[in-house]
């Protein structure tokens, strides 16, 4: 199978539970253990109290589209999937936000709508890399 995007190399070993959750289909997100928030980017301190007391929880993979961009031509030659699709800010029920695509919607300005509630969907790349995508809540 042809890639459709370009790929990741999940090695930082900040980074290895995020990416070894997403191949059992959880999302996984650092989480203090000092102000007990949520954050994302995967990261070695707590961006909110730069504590190195950092756990990990399972986010329940809903949240609300935070903010997107139709993209109608692909400036990526390695990007190849199909324009017109949406580049989407996801904002998880745990506080962070994170950047995906959004799928399973017609990619128009009538039909995605910022505050929309949106769940992850997993979509498997090869072996060592499963992403997480996100579609409307059913
Ligand atoms: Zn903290």
């Amino acid at each position: 199978m042809e890639l459709q995007r370009p790929l990741p190399t999940p090695m930082t070993p900040e980074a290895k539970p995020y990416w070894d959750g997403l191949k059992d289909e959880k999302l996984m997100l650092p989480k203090c253990g000092d102000c007990n928030k949520a954050f994302f980017y995967p990261r070695i301190a707590c961006p909110h109290c730069h504590s190195r007391n950092v756990g990990w929880v399972q986010a329940s993979g809903k949240g609300v589209l935070y903010s997107f961009e139709i993209a109608y031509r692909s400036l990526n030659p390695a990007y190849k999937i199909e324009p017109p699709y949406v580049l989407a800010m996801i904002e998880l029920e745990e506080g962070p936000r994170i950047m995906s695509n959004l799928i399973n919607i017609e990619a128009t300005p009538d039909a995605v709508k910022i505050g929309a509630k949106v769940e992850v969907v997993y979509e498997k790349q090869n072996d060592d890399v499963t992403i997480p995508l996100f579609q409307p809540a059913s």
